[in-house]
């Protein structure tokens, strides 16, 4: 099975792509947000100082992120491969985890971007709401996709929340360094010739796209 990495500006489907992709193909889905979000849970020096970052809007280290990349990499149920969610984020980033791949005799598989309006994505983030318990996204955006409760988890009746980067403001932010730091790779993974582009704005049409990469 191929490595898989998504780039994607906030809010194309990335995190629901992956775990639809990680329940076909049976590999882990490795999101970096969720790894830095899990360090700020731990509530020391460090993860404030992570907490503030995410709440900007801005990008966490590349050092930090690649510490966590590496020992995740390095885990027994991904030697089958794995998919990417939200890293890298930047030229750095993609030139560290190169070195990184070679130095662990690893290939790094395909990269798939994912285009998606921005109007579109500003609604999925405003209206995303998650179950603290079991981790099912809800959207209060799209009818198909709210709770049958409004702000209960229809699973386990837990109470919804929203991330705490999940607003306006911040996804102005999370856009605009999209742009800046992120839009550059789409042209370095071109040079390499492993990029993919498809269109996210429908899930499940995104789904057999990249089933049909994965061929
Ligand atoms: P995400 O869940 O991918 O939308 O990421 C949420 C936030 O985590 C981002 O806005 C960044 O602050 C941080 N983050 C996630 N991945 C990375 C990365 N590869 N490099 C730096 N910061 C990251």
């Amino acid at each position: 099975m191929k490595n898989i990495i998504f780039i994607a500006p906030p809010a194309a489907g990335k995190g629901t792509l992956s775990e639809i992709i990680k329940e076909k193909y049976n590999i882990p889905h490795i999101s970096t947000g969720d790894l830095l979000r899990s360090v700020v849970l731990k509530e020391d020096e460090n993860s404030k100082k992570i907490k503030a970052i995410l709440e900007s809007g801005q990008l966490v280290t590349d050092e930090i992120v690649l510490d966590l990349l590496r020992t995740r990499i390095c885990a027994e149920d991904c030697q089958n491969g794995y998919i990417l969610d939200g890293f890298p984020r930047n030229i750095h980033q993609a030139e560290e985890y190169n070195k990184l791949l070679t130095s662990l005799g690893k290939n790094l598989g395909v990269v798939i971007l994912l285009e998606v309006d921005e109007n579109l994505a500003k609604e999925r983030i405003v209206g995303r709401v998650s179950c603290p318990k079991c981790g099912a996204v809800y959207n209060t955006y799209f009818e198909q996709m709210r709770p049958k409760k409004a702000g209960i988890c229809d699973r386990c009746m837990e109470k919804l929340i929203s991330r705490s980067d999940d607003n306006a403001e911040t996804f102005a932010q999370r856009w605009d360094t999209y742009l800046k730091s992120t839009a550059p790779l789409i042209q370095y993974y071109e040079d390499m010739g492993v990029l993919y582009r498809i269109n996210s704005t429908d899930i499940n049409i995104a789904v057999e796209e990249i089933e049909k990469i994965l061929k």
